[in-house]
């Protein structure tokens, strides 16, 4: 009896590519099957975040079509990685291991065999990790690239180059719902799960219909979002940033004095202006800081659910 695999794609808008992407899922995974590789109770797992088309109408058909299709309908748009969440947590309790991917087939669906490999070595965790971005703009490129390395610098442990194609076992499942939180970045809170893990290389390809869901302003948020829930570095630095600025006041303390004990106290309007723009900003900038922290803190105190489902089209147990 070989392992049970779940493939979970998260949805928004996505009528245009379902027809494609679920060909080549189901292709894949019969495949798979056939070769004797994974379990014929394998599914494609289809979550559909609020979608605004047909989406949902899509992915139920294909349902009704294969049993090899599932679907979870969420109550409403919740974003990717909540969405993403949704459907892990679905597979969670009907599967030996789960791998994640988008619905515009970027990720090279031919990396799945090598997961799955790596899985049976023994690896509990295993990331696909982009080998190249030939195909990315320049712009989309030096954005994200940046990203992995201010993450990196803010203290945020990420895997380079690796988005949100991965494989997860079980067990590593099991560990990711122990993580409560409601500001969610998988892709910080994965490598905290530990276990053994394993990357596998791969191209990124085109989207190769529809749009992207991230403009750069949701790129931001995200990046934003990463950084304040993994790490609160920024507010280390402006406790540093404060101790030098006190050490610059100390010394322009002493200048006063002796300027002032030389009787040449009348100029010096233009420093001072500056000075005090220039403290002000500061303040206003650590007190934003300090503030995104205080409304990270107050949504999870609220502890508000990360994703209601409205309906789950599932036959395995
Ligand atoms: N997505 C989602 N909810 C959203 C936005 C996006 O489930 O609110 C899904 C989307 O359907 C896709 C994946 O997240 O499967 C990644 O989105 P996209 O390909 O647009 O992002 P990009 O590859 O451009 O970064
Ligand atoms: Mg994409």
């Amino acid at each position: 009896m070989q392992d049970i695999l779940y493939i979970v794609v998260p949805c928004y808008n996505e009528e245009e590519v379902l027809p494609e992407t679920s060909r080549r899922l189901r292709d894949k995974l019969k495949g798979m099957m056939a070769a004797g590789t994974i379990s014929e109770r394998s599914r494609i797992l289809f979550v559909n975040d609020g979608s605004k088309d047909k989406t949902w109408e899509i992915i139920s058909s294909l349902h009704d079509s294969d049993p090899i299709f599932s679907g979870v309908d969420l109550s409403r748009n919740r974003g990717h990685q909540n969405a993403l969440l949704a459907g892990l947590m679905t597979a969670k309790d009907r599967c030996d291991m789960v791998i994640s991917m988008d619905a515009d087939l970027q990720d090279d669906v031919e990396a799945v065999d090598r997961m799955v490999e790596e899985y049976y070595a023994g690896a509990e965790v295993v990331y696909g990790v982009r080998s190249s971005r030939k195909k990315d703009s320049f712009f989309k490129r030096f954005t994200a690239e940046g990203f992995y390395r201010v993450m990196s610098f803010l203290g945020a442990e990420t895997v380079f180059n690796h988005a949100d194609y991965r494989l997860l076992s079980k067990r590593a499942l099991e560990g990711l719902s122990q993580f409560k939180e409601v500001n969610l970045f998988l892709r910080g809170i994965v490598p905290m799960i530990g276990y053994r893990t394993a990357t596998v290389e791969y191209e990124r390809g085109e989207r190769f219909a529809g749009e992207s869901k991230y403009p750069l302003k949701k790129m931001l948020a995200f990046a934003a979002e990463g950084i304040t829930s993994l790490s609160t570095k920024p507010i280390r630095y402006i406790t540093l940033l404060g101790a030098v600025v006190f050490f610059i006041s100390i010394l322009m303390l002493i200048y006063s004095v002796v300027r002032w004990a030389t009787g040449e106290t009348v100029l010096g309007w233009a420093s001072l202006i500056c000075s005090v723009w220039a403290i002000g900003g500061l303040i206003l900038l650590s007190l934003g800081v300090i503030g995104e922290y205080v409304g990270k803190i107050y949504l999870e105190t609220k502890g508000r659910p990360r994703f209601l489902i409205r309906e789950v089209l599932d036959d395995g147990e």
